[in-house]
């Protein structure tokens, strides 16, 4: 490694706007995010309020389908 060339690796707090935090590495301390692995609904398996509104959930009301598990609802 090259003297003076690389950032130096820190611990960084990860603060989400959900509240979650986590460490990691990285060259800055603090790294704020608006959506992590605690609140994106691929990991959550729920959708978002504006995603309930499509031609899927008018169906789904419709004929009384329901996928409503979602608990940020
Ligand atoms: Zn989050």
């Amino acid at each position: 490694m090259k003297a003076g060339l690389h950032p130096e690796a820190k611990e960084a707090t990860v603060k989400c706007a959900c509240g979650a935090t986590f460490k990691t590495k990285s060259n800055t301390e603090n790294i704020h995010l608006e959506v992590c692995s605690e609140c994106h609904s691929f990991y959550t398996g729920s959708q978002g309020k504006a995603k309930k509104t499509g031609s899927v959930e008018k169906f789904n009301k419709k004929y009384g389908f329901n996928q409503d598990n979602d608990k940020n609802a």
